[in-house]
């Protein structure tokens, strides 16, 4: 599934992208460096359990 990524600022659309974690794209047209971090709901279960304390 492919994901816009949208200038914060000027709301252009700089690229589509598929499965990413981090992203640093700079916008052509206003030149604004966009820093998106996507979001991964629930994808590893187990690794969240094993982050906590204790
Ligand atoms: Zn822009």
């Amino acid at each position: 599934m492919l994901k816009d990524c949208r200038c914060g600022r000027c709301n252009r659309l700089l690229a589509r992208v598929g499965e990413f974690t981090e992203l640093q794209i700079k916008c052509s047209r206003c030149r604004t460096l966009n820093h998106v971090r996507a979001e991964s709901p629930e994808q590893s279960p187990i690794k969240r359990r094993s982050s906590q304390p204790n």
